[in-house]
């Protein structure tokens, strides 16, 4: 009996492949691989139906319906069932037409419970697979849920706290001076609680402003005022600024000349002296005293590329993108000191958030490189800032107004 099943297999095998294949795939090139699978297929068949075991298919089974794409998984497509459907009615119709009518009979019926057990199988396993997916889908949603949930409480705590430091300073100036105005003053003591309110208040101030940038480039809103500038000069301006705390950190800070620093280019001086002062602020803050900060770049076709390096800490590659985000300061809310260039004083994090920010409006990019993070071995960061250089003002209107008055332009 089992004989006899095995030849009408071959008997019917050549019109079978062909009819399937030509059904269900469309293109010679697509008909190749499809015949190598058609052919596993019918050899599992012809396993099951003699040795009686279905199950013989599962692993085809198994192997075609994880092969389906994403996109049929998201669409939740059950696309096994119906092609089974398909390969069952063709192997009836070429049973058929290659074989007598009783072994016909016999062949359907051995076939029959086999193809019934693949295609609840095939049913049950996509619905698992879909389950899975959407599992997973569900599960990715939950955890950004939570990440963004916790950005939200740490900002809430990092703003607290940044903004709770001065305003103590504020308060605890404001009431000296009134104990002061009520005993009757020193005026030199009345001069330094000043400063102390002045300090605070401009803290605060600072703190808030960048609170405003980073929404402003949340939103895409952040304007450039494109003007002529040269970075060297810039980078004085940025060292100038520096000077006290690098004196006073025992640090060194080189501004190596580089090409392209003397080129003009238009920018946004204002927003690129904000974006070097929060890197090279973090150069200083992260490095400890005595360390030194390198400032230096190199002229590319149509950009300038700009490197901060420090012997600081350090970052953890893993942690390239995260500092980057806002609020993405790395370490403990709770240990923040809350200054700006003190060795590790932490902020409100978001500097780098608005260095990128400010750098990609104006078509650049911003990264970082650093063999990791070690507070002791020190291996250093380094920032690269890569800025394009323009010989024009990249606004339509205006370079269109510029391009009347000095035709003909030059685009470079
Ligand atoms: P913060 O206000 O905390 O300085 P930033 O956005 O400026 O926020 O920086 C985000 C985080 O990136 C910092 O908290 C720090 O952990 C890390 N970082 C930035 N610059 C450096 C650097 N030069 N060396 C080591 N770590 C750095």
């Amino acid at each position: 009996m089992d004989m006899q099943v095995t030849e009408m297999f071959d008997q019917i095998h050549p019109a079978w492949l062909s009819r399937v294949s030509h059904a269900m795939a469309e293109g010679e090139g697509v008909r190749e691989s499809f015949l190598l699978q058609l052919d596993r297929f019918w050899e599992s068949l012809q396993k099951a139906v003699v040795t009686g075991d279905a199950s013989c298919l599962d692993p085809l089974l198994i192997e075609w319906a994880q092969a389906r794409t994403q996109t049929e998984l998201e669409e939740q497509e059950t696309s096994l069932p119906p092609i089974l459907r398909i390969i069952l009615l063709l192997t009836f119709d070429v049973a058929h037409e290659a074989l007598n009518d009783s072994d016909a009979l016999v062949l359907i019926g051995k076939i029959l419970p086999v193809y019934t057990y693949a295609l609840e199988f095939t049913t049950r396993l996509e619905t698992q697979l879909h389950i899975d997916h959407f599992s997973k889908e569900l599960e990715k949603a939950t955890s950004e849920l939570k990440r963004l949930d916790k950005s939200k409480s740490d900002f809430i705590a990092v703003a607290a706290h940044e903004l709770k430091t001065p305003l103590t300073l504020i308060e605890g100036y404001a009431s000296m001076l009134k104990e002061q105005l009520i005993q009757g003053y020193d005026p030199s003591q009345i001069e330094l609680y000043l400063q102390g309110v002045d300090t605070g208040g401009h803290r605060l101030r600072e703190i808030v402003d960048d609170m405003i940038d980073v929404s402003m480039i949340d939103n895409n809103m952040l304007s450039i005022n494109f003007q002529p500038l040269w970075l060297n000069r810039l980078l004085r301006i940025v060292e100038a600024e520096f000077a006290e705390p690098i004196n006073e950190r025992n640090q060194t800070l080189i501004i190596n000349p580089f090409p392209g620093s003397d080129q003009m280019t238009f920018g946004d001086g204002d927003r690129l002296f904000q974006a070097f002062r929060n890197v090279i602020a973090n150069a200083i803050k992260y490095t400890p005293d005595g360390g030194t900060i390198t400032v230096d770049g190199r002229l590319l076709p149509g950009f300038v590329e700009v490197t901060i390096s420090d012997d600081g800490i350090g970052i953890d590659p893993d942690d390239y993108n995260r500092i980057f985000e806002k609020f993405g300061r790395l370490g403990n809310v709770a240990l923040h000191s809350s200054s700006k260039t003190k060795f590790k004083g932490g902020g409100p994090g978001l500097g780098l958030p608005i260095a990128k920010g400010i750098i990609e409006a104006h078509g650049g990019a911003i990264w970082v490189e650093s063999e990791g993070y070690d507070e002791v071995k020190c291996p250093g960061s380094t920032f690269h800032i890569l800025l394009p250089m323009r010989k024009e003002i990249p606004d339509d209107k205006i370079a269109k107004l510029f391009r009347s008055l000095n035709e003909p332009v030059r685009i470079d």
